[in-house]
């Protein structure tokens, strides 16, 4: 038997959906919440483990003063959560430990790789300002064929790493385009050129932060910013998106709910098995979607080992490592005196668990080798940080769908900037979308309440 009829019924709970569900409720619009798991949050949120609060991966939320997720957090948000600066990154290369280069000035200083290195790498963002004119796509190609063949092992390794964990893919695979698209300027010429400006002028991660009380504060704001009429139900698994030409009724494992409009935020390459008979090319670039795998080791420590404040991009590490003390952002993280630290790893596609466990944990001991008496806790988290990788060769979902009121959000569904931030990219241009069609009208609420405001 069919459920209540809702406006919009929004698939999974992670905080692409947390989000769409937030912004659509306050736009005035009946939401049904369905998640498959006991737990909402997805990939955002946090658990205890034997004293020590542990969020899913270590997180720095990023353009916290312009970008994507300040904007939905000031439209909907009742309740901000607090971000503690995220401070420096720095490089680890041996026993070195250096402050990432963010601009050509400290890049010409960055004494981790030679010398030659840097110059032969200047040279080539130069060849890469010159392909910008000459109005090639670099969607196609990759940071490879711009890295002169010269360079050594070590430089390479640290450009590998940085594809890795801005894209979720090699350095072979990375498209040129992930490191020069901006965020600010609207038309793409500007956009290009913004982007390599940053490159010469900008200061570092400054307005990035980490949630105090961890990831789960984040999912607490949404979920106390929630009006009545949105409805979360968790263990509920979407097995069929029932449609005719438009989206019909959602079915679980346990009911099926009628509605108008669905926003789907699970996995798009799932959507190919939810929903019968979709357009054969649009079903098969779904198919082509490559995830991104990580693993994460938390150690928890009886002694405060990491002092500096900020994280450590270890490049020796075999998988590359992002290390990051959590509890020195909030102490409450860990039991009194002790230090909590997440290393993140981004892994192969094929690879076997048990295994890649023992190789990450041994390569981080046997670079920090007084770590190990100190260890109290260790916990390990298998988990996809981006539902698509920005890979040359792979598929990508788009929030638009061939399906009249279906549209989907989330990591796969949006090329701009990475996790948190380009979910909440995506979030906006299904708000944006939704309002083209007159789906929602404009930010309805936001505006009265601006209005409430000014009086
Ligand atoms: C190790 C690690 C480090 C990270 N570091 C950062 C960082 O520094 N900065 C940053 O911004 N981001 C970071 N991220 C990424 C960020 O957490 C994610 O990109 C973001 O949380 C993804 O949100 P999402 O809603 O798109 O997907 P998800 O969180 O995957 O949510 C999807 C939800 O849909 C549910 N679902 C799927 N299928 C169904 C179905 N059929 N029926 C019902 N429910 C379904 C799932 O159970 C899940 O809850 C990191 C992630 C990891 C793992």
């Amino acid at each position: 038997m069919d459920n209540d009829n809702y406006d919009v019924v929004v698939i999974g709970a992670g905080i692409s959906g947390l989000l769409t569900a937030l912004a659509l409720s306050k736009e005035g619009k009946s939401v049904l919440i369905l998640e498959k798991e006991e737990c909402i949050g997805g990939v955002c949120r946090s658990y205890e483990v034997d004293g020590y609060r542990i969020d899913t991966g270590p997180h720095a939320i990023t353009r916290l003063e312009s970008g994507p997720f300040k904007e939905l957090m000031d439209r909907y948000f009742d309740v901000i959560p607090q971000f503690v600066p995220f401070g420096k990154y720095q490089v680890r290369i041996g026993n070195d430990v250096k402050p990432f280069p963010w601009n050509i000035n400290s890049w010409l200083k960055f004494g981790l790789i030679p010398k030659t290195d840097r110059l032969l790498i200047m040279k080539s963002l130069f060849n890469t300002l010159y392909l910008l004119n000459t109005g090639k796509n670099l969607n196609d190609i990759s940071i490879q064929e711009l890295v002169p063949d010269n360079i050594s092992s070590t430089t390479r390794r640290f450009l590998d790493w940085l594809c890795y964990f801005l894209v979720g893919t090699s350095i072979e695979n990375t498209a040129v385009s992930r490191f020069i698209d901006n965020k600010t300027h609207k038309s793409s010429a500007v956009k290009y050129i913004g982007n390599i400006y940053d490159f010469f002028v900008t200061e570092g991660a400054k307005d990035q932060g980490y949630p105090k009380g961890g990831l789960q504060s984040i999912v607490n704001s949404i979920l106390v910013s929630f009006p009545k009429n949105v409805e979360i139900k968790t263990s509920e698994e979407v097995v069929k998106i029932q449609c005719s030409g438009k989206v019909e009724k959602v079915i679980t494992n346990h009911n099926s709910y009628k509605c108008n409009t669905v926003v789907y935020s699970g996995f798009a390459s799932d959507l190919p098995h939810l929903i019968d008979n979709l357009p054969y090319d649009y079903a098969q670039n779904l198919n082509k979607i490559k995830k991104v795998n990580s693993l994460t080791i938390w150690l928890g420590l009886n002694k405060k080992i990491f002092k500096n404040y900020g994280s450590e991009m270890w490049i020796d590490s075999d998988p590359y490592a992002w290390m990051v003390p959590v509890s020195n952002y909030d102490s409450t993280m860990a039991p009194n005196g002790n230090q909590l630290v997440g290393f993140a790893f981004t892994l192969p596609d094929d690879y076997d668990s048990n295994e890649m466990r023992k190789k990450a944990l041994d390569s981080i001991i046997r670079i920090q080798p007084d770590m190990e008496k100190h260890i109290e806790m260790i916990h390990y988290q298998d988990l996809i940080p981006e539902k698509a990788a920005w890979d040359i060769n792979s598929g990508f979902g788009d929030v638009e769908t061939p399906i009249n009121n279906l549209y989907c959000v989330g990591t796969d569904t949006e090329k701009r900037s990475a996790g948190v931030s380009r979910a909440a990219y995506s979030v906006l241009r299904c708000l944006e979308i939704m309002e083209s069609e007159g789906n929602i009208h404009k930010f309805q609420i936001f505006n009265e309440e601006l209005e409430l405001a000014a009086k």
